[in-house]
C-alpha cells in the first residue's frame, strides 16, 4: 500500500469530547469516526485492525470445537416474548417496527435465537454437545455511551452459545472456552485476568470476565485480588466480615433512648456530634428495585454494592431513590423524614435487606423516620429485617475470603466474558432434546462473549506512548512502514521501493510513505498510527545504510536494507507463529 493512496486522514488535535486515550489515539490517527453517539464509522484501517482481531477469534474457537453461523441483526418480538425477556430487558433495548406494525429489535445479544435454531435442529442427546458461535454487530441503547468504541451503542461481538446434556458437559465446555479465551487475548498481545463476576440481568449462577488491568479511567470496573489465586469484579468480590462486635458501651451508649440529632444528614455529621465512631451507626437507604423502593441497612462505614442489593431482592434494575421519592415514601408512611433519618421501624410492607455487618451491631444508632433525631442504644430486635445479605462493596485492605491476606483493588476493562446459562433459556421456550431414554430434557447453555471492537480498543489502552499507538504486531493494521526521507532523492527512492517490493514478496504488510512531505510529518504519522516496525531510508544510504526503528521499545539500529529486510521478516513471522 502507498501512503498516498492510503484512506487515512490523522488530525492536529485529539477529539473534543474523547475522555480516554484509546478514543483519542484512533479518532485522531485516522482509524474511527463518529457518525452518531456511540456509532463509529471503521475506517480502512481500524477494519484491518478488526479484522485481524476477528479472525483470531475465529481460529481460536474453531481450534476449540465451535461452528460459525451468522444471525440476523434484526430480530422479532416474539422469541423475546418466549423468553420473557421482552418485558424486563429495558431501555437498552433498541425496539422497532415494521411497516405491518410488527414489533422487532435490533440485537444487543442472541440468546433467544439460538435457543430458537437448537430447539430446531437438535433433538437428540446424541447431537450433542455443541458450540455455535457468530461474530455479529450488536445494538444496545447504552445510558451512557463514552470512550468510543470501549463502550458503544453499536459494536462487535463475538458470541458463543453451548448446550449440552448435564452440568459436567457445561463445566467441560466452559473450561474449554475459558482456554480459548486466553489464547485469543494472549495471541492478540492483550494480556486478561479472569476473576469471578456476576452474572447479571442475563441470569445463571457460574460466569467469569476477562479483564485487561489498567490504571487509566478507561477501566470501568474495579477488580479485587490476592496474592492466592482469588479475584473478583466488584459487584461479586467478597471479603472476610470483620469479627468484632461494635458495641455501643464501649462509647458509654448502654441506654436505649430518643436523642435530638439537629441537622445530622450525612453520617459525619451524626459521628460528631453524637461522638461515636462510623461503624456504630446502621445507615438506611432507600432504593428503587424495578420501580418499588426497597430499604438496605449497612454498617455506617461500608458502603453498598447494587448489584448485590439487586440480587438480594431478585431485581432487574436497581438505582438509589431521589429526595422526591422519600419524601413521597415517607408521607405514604405518615412519616416526616429526610435522609439521613430514615430507619427500618413501621417501614410495613417494605422490604428490608440488612448486609451481614449489622447482625454484629450492639447497642448501635439508627434513624427512626422522625426528622431531627435519632434511636441510640439500639438492638436489632428493635424492627423487622427481611434478610441478612454480603450487599456489601469490598474496600482494599479487606482480607481474602480464600486465604485471608489484604484484599488489593485495581481497574480492569472488561473483554470478554463467560457464562453457565443453565436452563434459563431452553425450560421457558421448550427447547429439549429427547435423552437415551426417550424423555425430552432442556438444554443445559453456556454463553461466552468477546468484544472485538473493545478488544481493538482496549489493546490501544495497554499498548502506546505520547506519540501514538504501539500496535502489537498480531492486530497491527499493516507490520512495516517504508519511509523515504526524501522523495526527490532518486537513490532514497529506489532502495526504498525495493525494499517495500522485497517485503510485499514475502507476504509482510508493508506501507510505503511515498508522499512528498517533510520527515517529520512522516516520522509524527508513523508514530501515530503505530506501525510495529519502520525502515528509514536517508542520506545514510549512500554509506548503504537503513534505519530499523522499533515502535514498541524505540530502539533504533543502523544496517543495510537487505539486513533491514530479513530481520522484519524474522521479527514478524516470530511474532505471528503460535
Ligand atoms: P458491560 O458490563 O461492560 O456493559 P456486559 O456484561 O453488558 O458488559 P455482555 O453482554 O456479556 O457484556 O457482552 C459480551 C462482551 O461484549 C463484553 O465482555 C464486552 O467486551 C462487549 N461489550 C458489551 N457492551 C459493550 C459496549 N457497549 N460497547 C462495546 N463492547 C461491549
Ligand atoms: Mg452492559
Amino acid at each position: 500500500m502507498r501512503m498516498s493512496k492510503l484512506f487515512v486522514q490523522t488530525l492536529r488535535e485529539f477529539p473534543a469530547d474523547a475522555e480516554v486515550v484509546s478514543h483519542k489515539f484512533l479518532v485522531k490517527a485516522g482509524f474511527i469516526r463518529k457518525l452518531t453517539s456511540g456509532v463509529y464509522n471503521y475506517l480502512p484501517l481500524m477494519w484491518r485492525v478488526l479484522k485481524k482481531i476477528e479472525n483470531i477469534t475465529r481460529e481460536e474457537m474453531d481450534k476449540a470445537g465451535a461452528q460459525e453461523l451468522l444471525m440476523p441483526f434484526v430480530q422479532p418480538k416474539e422469541l423475546w416474548e418466549e423468553s420473557g425477556r421482552w418485558e424486563v430487558y429495558g431501555k437498552e433495548l433498541m425496539r422497532l417496527k415494521d411497516r405491518h406494525n410488527r414489533e422487532m429489535c435490533l440485537g444487543p445479544t442472541h440468546e433467544e435465537i439460538i435457543t430458537a435454531i437448537a430447539r430446531d435442529g437438535l433433538k437428540s442427546y446424541k447431537q450433542l454437545p455443541v458450540n455455535l458461535y457468530q461474530i455479529q454487530s450488536k445494538f444496545r441503547d447504552e445510558v451512557r455511551p463514552r470512550f468510543g468504541l470501549l463502550r458503544g451503542r453499536e459494536f462487535i461481538m463475538k458470541d458463543a452459545y453451548s448446550f449440552a446434556t448435564s452440568q459436567e458437559e457445561l463445566d467441560k465446555e466452559y473450561d474449554n472456552m475459558a482456554q480459548a479465551y486466553k489464547n485469543i487475548f494472549n495471541r492478540c498481545g492483550l494480556p486478561t485476568k479472569m476473576v469471578q463476576s456476576d452474572s447479571g440481568a442475563i441470569g445463571g449462577s457460574v460466569s467469569h470476565e476477562f479483564m485487561v488491568i489498567t490504571d487509566t479511567d478507561a477501566g470501568e470496573n474495579d477488580v479485587f485480588y490476592c496474592e492466592c489465586d482469588y479475584s473478583a469484579n466488584s459487584n461479586h468480590a467478597v471479603s472476610k466480615l470483620p469479627e468484632a462486635v461494635v458495641d455501643g458501651a464501649s462509647c458509654g451508649i448502654t441506654e436505649k433512648k430518643v436523642l435530638d440529632t439537629p441537622q445530622t444528614h450525612s453520617i459525619e455529621a451524626l459521628c460528631e456530634f453524637l461522638n461515636v465512631p462510623a461503624s456504630l451507626i446502621c445507615k438506611c437507604l432507600v432504593y428503587i428495585a424495578d420501580s418499588k423502593p426497597v430499604l438496605a441497612l449497612i454498617r455506617g462505614d461500608k458502603q453498598i454494592e447494587e448489584t448485590k442489593l439487586m440480587n438480594a431482592v431478585g431485581a432487574i434494575e436497581i438505582r438509589i431513590a431521589t429526595a422526591e421519592e422519600i419524601e413521597e415514601l415517607m408521607n405514604s408512611k405518615g412519616f416526616n423524614a429526610a435522609k439521613g433519618f430514615i430507619g427500618p421501624k413501621g417501614m410495613d410492607d417494605i422490604t428490608i435487606v440488612a448486609d451481614e455487618t449489622i447482625k454484629a451491631l450492639k447497642n448501635f444508632v439508627v434513624g427512626i423516620n422522625e426528622e431531627d433525631k435519632h434511636l441510640v442504644g439500639a438492638s436489632l430486635e428493635d424492627f423487622r429485617i427481611d434478610k441478612y445479605e454480603d450487599i456489601r462493596l469490598v474496600e482494599a485492605g479487606e482480607f481474602c475470603p480464600v486465604c485471608g491476606k489484604p484484599l488489593k483493588v485495581t481497574k480492569g476493562i472488561e473483554v470478554g466474558n463467560i457464562f453457565q446459562l443453565g436452563t434459563k433459556y431452553s425450560k421457558p421456550m421448550n427447547a429439549v432434546y429427547l435423552d437415551q431414554n426417550g424423555k425430552a430434557q432442556p438444554y443445559i447453555m453456556g454463553c461466552y462473549g468477546i468484544g472485538i471492537s473493545r478488544t481493538a480498543a482496549a489493546a490501544v489502552e495497554a499498548h502506546y506512548d505520547d506519540w501514538g499507538i504501539k500496535w502489537p504486531v498480531a492486530i497491527a493494521p499493516y507490520h512495516v512502514i517504508v519511509v523515504p526521507v526524501s522523495t526527490n532523492d532518486n537513490q532514497q527512492m529506489s532502495v526504498a521501493e525495493d525494499i517495500y517490493n522485497q517485503l510485499n514478496n514475502a507476504g509482510i504488510e508493508v506501507v510505503i510513505d511515498d508522499r512528498n512531505e517533510r520527515p517529520g510529518v512522516k516520522f509524527k504519522d508513523a508514530d501515530l498510527i503505530g506501525f510495529p516496525y519502520r525502515i528509514t531510508v536517508g542520506k545514510t544510504i549512500v554509506d548503504g545504510k537503513v534505519e530499523l526503528v522499533t515502535r514498541e521499545s524505540g530502539e533504533k539500529v543502523e544496517m543495510t536494507p537487505d539486513e533491514a529486510v530479513n530481520k522484519v521478516i524474522e521479527y514478524i513471522k516470530a511474532a505471528l507463529l503460535f
